[in-house]
């Protein structure tokens, strides 16, 4: 008899908040051989057991969370946990969570040292040996069977699920023109859903999709992008690239990305999805849908499902919207499945994320992964890292880049470019506040025009013997920075700024000091760009400009809360000395 207590609670925000709902873990079906997703109301307290709404059977707890393994990827197992048997489990009902895979219930774990010690040249020849058989009909029919049972045997969920995103999305929508929604579309999974289920719930197949090329995605993800693009098409499909840098010239001059380090985020991802949000709405406010999902990281857990001009919203024109930010990744997998949305390959290979193929964040499993999967990539990418890590004097470098130490790197030790986000400044001892700065090139204009932020530019009142500058208040026009070429003994180039006029020089003084620290370091990671709600700030090939009629004045950009040190360069090149 059904269980009463296996009715799911569909009323939306109510059940959205409902932390069973949300705490639901894996239970297994021994009878059918699936998972079942279960909330803690459809548990029996006495026995801790729940029951199969197929068959009624009891089901036992198998894990917190869990994804398919296909049989790409069950392939792979075979070899490394059968002794080279492929196809053994062909047969079996095959999941995962990391590295611990549950056959037919069963949990069989990777050891770890695995990724570091299995000969990838040898595993790549193998799979090429069985991939044909692995592909034939009976194996995938066995696949599809499992396939079809998880999603009848999860149906309930998988409507409740539907329901209350589309609830939210709806609300959320409804303060925007449909032009001015967009879908942030990154090539994996949970993005694929958030389009999916937006798409479906506004009924509207013509919405923005922004495809944000990293340029160092996995090639599934760019094939998966052109396929979305020609099954969509009504969809307006944009891509987002960052052409003028080449990643591994930047890595040579500013290091490798580590955990904590990402230039690469700002440079590539939310830097030229700015540039396309700017281009298509201008000062606009848009609602953006992502595929944000609580359970992907610390930081993220703390997110809200709805955001707007908090740090954590990368573009500040944007409010972020996050339908399936509880999901979790069995559930994307439920509407993967159950909704036959076309989804990135590279999770059929096992990757659990697909992000950019060499991103510090990945894990040595994925590492592992593309050793295989993408052999000439990762040597080049290891080479590289060796190289680096020699260049700044680690004892060990092949151990430093092996053990994944590389991904722990702080600050700018060892690299030339580390000087260049250094304030180095005398002060002056014939003039009141005032300070005279070390630049790494000559006074020009590009300098003077970083101090739009605090007022109006006026070449016409100060000294011109002395080739002054001065920096008015918007409101009162009175003078509050003075700029002048300088020459001080120990710095090739120098400016000196005096402050006058103003209650807090100190004050003045640090923000400036931010805006020396760009001109002398800047390596156009396109950050200020995205932090410009005016869209004032544009960094081309010529450098870095603000547009004086855009710019509102707001300091953003020297806001140590918004852009640490007023340049992503000084956490980034960080060293002991730096002020
Ligand atoms: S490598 Fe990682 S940190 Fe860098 S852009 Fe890609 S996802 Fe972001
Ligand atoms: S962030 Fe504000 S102060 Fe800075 S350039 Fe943009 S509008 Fe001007
Ligand atoms: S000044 Fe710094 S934060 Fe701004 S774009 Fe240049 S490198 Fe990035």
């Amino acid at each position: 008899m059904a269980n009463k207590k296996t009715t799911l609670r569909i009323d939306n925000e109510e059940l959205h908040e409902s932390s069973g709902f949300l705490s639901a873990q894996v239970f297994w079906c021994q009878s059918c051989r699936v998972p079942i997703i279960t909330s803690p109301e459809q548990i029996n307290g006495v026995n801790g057991k729940s029951v199969c709404p197929l068959c009624h059977s009891t089901t036992t707890f198998l894990s917190t969370d869990l994804r398919p393994v296909f049989p790409e990827e069950r392939l792979l197992l075979e070899l490394l946990l059968a002794h080279n048997q492929p196809l053994k489990y062909s047969e079996c009902s095959v999941w995962a969570l990391d590295s611990r895979y549950y056959i037919d219930g069963k949990m069989k774990s990777i050891p770890s040292k695995t990724f570091r010690t299995e000969d990838c040249d040898v595993l790549s020849a193998l799979i090429k040996e069985s991939e044909k058989n692995n592909k034939s009909k009976k194996v995938q029919a066995c696949f599809d069977d499992f396939k079809n049972k998880f999603i009848a045997a999860n149906k309930n969920r998988l409507n409740a699920l539907i329901s209350e995103a589309h609830a939210f999305i709806k609300k959320e929508a409804a303060n925007y023109p449909e032009e001015n929604i967009v879908l942030s579309f990154s090539g994996g999974k949970d993005s694929s859903v958030t389009a999916d289920i937006v798409t479906k719930a506004l009924g509207n197949p013509s919405l923005v999709h922004i495809f944000g090329n990293t340029t160092l995605e996995f090639p599934q993800t760019v094939e998966y992008a052109k396929r979305f693009k020609k099954n969509h098409p009504f969809a307006i499909f944009e891509t987002s690239i960052n052409e003028d840098q080449n990643f591994m010239d930047v890595c040579e001059d500013i290091g490798p990305p580590a955990r904590i380090m990402r230039w690469c985020c700002s440079m590539f991802k939310t830097g030229p999805i700015t540039r396309v949000l700017n281009s298509l709405y201008r000062n606009q406010q848009i609602l953006t849908f992502y595929g944000i999902r609580r359970a992907e990281s610390a930081s993220r857990s703390k997110y809200n499902r709805v955001e707007s001009g908090k740090e954590s919203v990368k573009i500040q024109k944007q409010t972020v919207a996050s339908p399936i930010i509880d999901w979790k990744d069995i559930d994307i997998w439920l509407y993967l499945l159950a909704e036959n949305v076309d989804f990135n390959d590279a999770y059929r290979l096992g990757y659990d994320r697909v992000g950019c193929w060499c991103c510090p964040n990945n894990n040595q499993r994925a590492q592992f992964l593309s050793r295989i999967y993408m052999p000439e990539n990762s040597k080049k990418w290891r080479d590289f890292l060796i190289r680096f890590a020699k260049r700044i004097g680690k004892p060990d470098p092949e151990e430093y880049v092996d053990s994944g130490a590389w991904k722990a790197r702080q600050g700018g030790n060892g690299l030339a470019a580390a000087d260049d986000v250094k304030i180095k400044f005398t002060n002056c001892t014939a003039e009141d506040h005032a300070k005279n700065y070390r630049l790494v090139r000559p006074f020009d204009d590009e300098l003077v025009n970083m101090f739009v932020p605090f007022g109006t530019i006026n070449r016409e009142l100060g000294r011109k013997l002395l080739h002054e500058v001065l920096v008015l208040d918007v409101r009162t026009n009175v003078p509050i920075i003075s700029l002048q070429p300088f020459t001080v003994d120990g710095f090739e180039h120098a400016v000196k700024i005096r402050t006058m006029n103003v209650a807090d020089h100190d004050d003045l003084q640090r923000k400036i000091a931010y805006q020396i620290r760009k001109f002398n370091g800047c390596r156009k990671c396109l950050k200020c760009e995205s932090v410009c709600k005016a869209g004032a700030i544009s960094i081309t090939a010529e450098g870095y400009h603000i547009d004086e009629k855009k710019c509102v004045h707001c300091k953003m950009c020297v806001n140590q809360s918004v852009l640490a040190m007023g340049c992503l360069m000084g956490k980034y090149l960080k060293t002991k000395e730096v002020r």
